[in-house]
């Protein structure tokens, strides 16, 4: 199908404006994500309606905890990604967008199909996640405008790499977003992404203004990103950019795909992250990758008491009723709380 949001240019090129990568593509070519097709001047989606994945998780596995919390989710994924994230977690998906017996890999759905399994299964959201939604935009986009003809919300897992012109074509129908934020230097997203850091944040500040809930997620990688300082930077950034209520997720990182040469995140480094977080003034930090340890509890900000007690993905107690914590009454932030 024809893609959205591209330029024609002389002798056949087109030019991309969906993502920051801004790809100009020769005839019979394809952009950096691998499913964006350059046919004869006209740019095709390869991935339209073909998905790799679906099925319902808890909300919380995005993550995103405060986002009606203990709801489920029903969560998408087409191949391709418009990042080459050396540290991977869902390669097999993301990384491989080659084609098989002349086709993008994925089963054909429509957002019809999308929107009646996740009202079947009852799921208040759609996640379009596991790789980057950008590059199924257009899917994205019209099974998002349906879901909210439902009832139902729809949930970024990204990149923040999409453009502006994206943003405000989805922005009327993205409730909320979890937007990785993988490290504070343009340096680590060039190296260890094949990307860039200033359009991440400046998507970031874009979802805010939009009034777009925003999280944001760090996977702390020993030697690569956990700099105090760096760190530090960050979480300044996020407080201060887009505010104290934005939830910051740091996560442990595992080696896998081509990051193979250096060990698991000690938990102490995430415990460090978390104050780091605090310290900047960030009402919710949470460590993620590391169940069982204190860290996935949604505290109050008020009175500090545990409002929402999590072990993984679930939550096992609250104390809270309608947005406000039982203790003290102070507003909890989000969506649905
Ligand atoms: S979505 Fe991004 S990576 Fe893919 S073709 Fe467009 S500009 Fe290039």
């Amino acid at each position: 199908m024809e893609a959205w949001l591209y330029e024609t240019m002389p002798d056949q090129k087109v030019r991309c404006l969906l993502c920051s990568h801004q790809c100009v593509i020769g005839n019979h070519k394809r952009g950096i994500c691998g499913v964006r097709e350059n046919c004869d001047g006209v740019l095709e989606t390869k991935v339209y309606g073909r998905l790799i994945a679906a099925g319902d998780d808890p909300i919380e596995k995005k993550p995103l905890f405060h986002v009606l919390p203990g709801s489920r989710s029903f969560s998408i994924a087409t191949v391709g990604c418009n990042f080459r994230c050396r540290f991977c977690q869902n390669a097999d998906i993301a990384q491989m967008p080659a084609d098989r017996d002349g086709m993008v890999a994925g089963d054909p759905s429509t957002p019809q199909q999308v929107v009646a399994a996740a009202k079947q299964r009852q799921c208040a959201t759609i996640a379009y996640t596991y790789t980057e939604p950008t590059v199924f935009f257009e899917f994205a986009c019209d099974t998002a405008e349906l879901a909210h003809a439902n009832g139902i919300k729809n949930v970024f897992v990204t990149n923040g790499f999409m453009s502006d012109a994206a943003l405000m074509r989805i922005h009327p129908f993205l409730d909320a977003a979890n937007v990785d934020l993988k490290a504070y230097t343009d340096d680590f997203y060039k190296k260890l992404c094949g990307a860039r850091l200033a359009p991440v944040k400046a998507t970031l500040r874009r979802m805010k203004e939009l009034g777009i809930w925003v999280e944001v997620t760090t996977l702390v990688i020993p030697g690569l990103n956990d700099d105090p300082d760096e760190l530090g930077q960050l979480a300044t950034f996020i407080a201060t950019a887009l505010g104290t209520e934005t939830p910051w997720h740091v996560s442990r990182f595992h080696p896998t795909y081509r990051l193979l040469d250096r060990k698991a995140t000690p938990v102490e480094t995430l415990f460090k992250a978390r104050d780091i977080g605090i310290a900047a003034g960030l009402k919710y930090v949470y460590t993620g990758n590391i169940p069982g340890q204190g860290g996935e509890d949604t505290l109050c900000p008020g009175c500090r008491q545990t409002v929402i007690a999590r072990r993984g993905f679930q939550i096992t107690s609250k104390l809270m009723e309608a947005g406000r914590c039982r203790n003290c009454g102070a507003t909890i932030d989000g969506i649905g709380m």
